[in-house]
């Protein structure tokens, strides 16, 4: 028979497979279920995008392989938008490079910066794609447990000086998935110092860098002097301009951490279709009235969301940023016997804390990714389970 490879077992089972199997179950019983589960965006591409890469295919300049590593007119875009929105300078040449979404490169720098024996460090609760590049690389993680005490900030102080001596890559992400809060300046400039005294490199990712809410833009890592020397950043177009499915990301920063980045990236492809990164150009360097349209949408949404479930008595802290909630579990359930009791007699799919590692007991994550309406009525169906006694 055929065996996998010893590296292939090391991957962390896809804990969230199982939930869209249980609620894929639901929907085929014929019931009406409402998915806050999973991070999809709901609302289409704006249309000018679209257009952008419908002339784009007629052209057959972007028939033939691509470039290496992307055209430089894609990195060009990405460091303008940069310049406006952060302040930040980056050179398209040797600082920017074109992933496939933000996720292959944060499975990637795992495997440009880690040996067998070394550590990374984690947050916990956190994004689980960061623990499958550790696992292919050999290297064990270290969790840096996330606590609402320290508003969801990991706290250096508390690490293993074991851990600490041994990691060479780490990952934060702020505005946060799960917490759904966002990290002051003073947060990041801890993070620069700690990983420069102790020589880690970091990796932030900052997927959910436009979704602020009651005004606070978020900070990018990379506006705090001393970024680039440790480390880079992950931006995708995914969340922004509701480009899920265009698979259009980007590392930012660190120039030989760049480099390792392209390197492995020309082995694995050659560069996105010419045509996605035609349109990839006029997402960043266009009008970007869908960027501030679509953070009003989903502020409403929030609003709506937490005006909903004051009035039945769960009560929770505001999101700050990202397209999430996180919830405290009422008394009595783990994050997954809720999530099992939602599903079955609510028929609402919620994402149980613990999928986000061990720290995430205690909390479910709700999406922000149906329109008020959705999230109104899923309110109506948990407030006839009584789960506030
Ligand atoms: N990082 C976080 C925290 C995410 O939630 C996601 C997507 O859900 C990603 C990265 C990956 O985004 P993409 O690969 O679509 O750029």
């Amino acid at each position: 028979s055929i065996q996998p490879a010893e590296r292939l077992q090391e991957l962390p089972t896809q804990f969230f497979a199982k939930l869209v199997g249980k609620a894929n179950a639901q929907v085929a019983q014929g019931h009406d279920v409402i998915n806050l589960g999973q991070g999809n965006p709901d609302r289409p591409t704006p249309p000018h995008i679209v257009r952008a890469l419908q002339q784009a295919a007629e052209n057959p300049q972007y028939h033939r392989y691509p470039p290496f590593n992307g055209y430089m007119f894609l990195k060009e875009a990405v460091a303008k938008r940069y310049k406006e929105d952060f302040g930040v300078d980056l050179d398209p040449e040797k600082e920017v490079a074109i992933l496939f979404g933000g996720k292959t490169g944060l499975v990637e720098i795992s495997q440009c910066l880690l040996n067998p024996g070394d550590v990374c460090l984690v947050p916990d609760p956190g994004y689980p794609d960061y623990w499958s590049g550790v696992a292919l690389s050999g290297a064990r993680m270290a969790f840096m447990p996330l606590r609402e005490s320290n508003n969801f900030l990991p706290d250096y102080s508390s690490l293993s000086m074991d851990d600490v001596n041994k990691a060479k890559l780490m990952f934060i992400n702020y505005p946060n998935n799960p917490t759904a809060v966002s990290a002051p300046a003073s947060f990041y400039e801890e993070t620069i110092q700690f990983a420069a005294k102790h020589n880690i490199v970091v990796a932030s990712d900052f997927a959910y860098g436009a979704i602020g809410f009651d005004g606070q833009k978020p900070i990018s890592f990379l506006q705090i002097p001393g970024a680039k020397e440790v480390g880079v950043e992950f931006y995708t177009l995914s969340k922004t301009y509701n480009m899920a499915g265009w698979r259009v990301g980007f590392a930012l920063g660190n120039a030989e951490v760049v480099r390792m980045i392209n390197l492995i990236q020309d082995h694995y492809y050659c560069s996105l279709f010419g045509g996605i990164q035609v349109a990839a150009a006029e997402a960043l360097t266009g009008p970007q009235d869908c960027v501030h349209e679509l953070v009003s949408v989903y502020q409403s949404r929030r609003n709506a969301l937490y005006s909903a479930l004051d009035r039945i008595g769960w009560q929770a802290n505001r999101s700050q940023g990202s397209f999430f909630t996180w919830l405290p579990v009422p008394k009595g359930y783990t994050s997954e016997s809720l999530a099992d009791r939602l599903l079955e007699e609510a028929k609402i799919v919620v994402a149980p804390g613990v999928g986000f590692g061990e720290s995430g007991e205690g909390y479910v994550r709700l999406g922000l990714l149906t329109s008020e309406e959705r999230l109104q009525e899923a309110v109506n169906r948990i407030a006839k389970l009584n789960l506030f006694g």
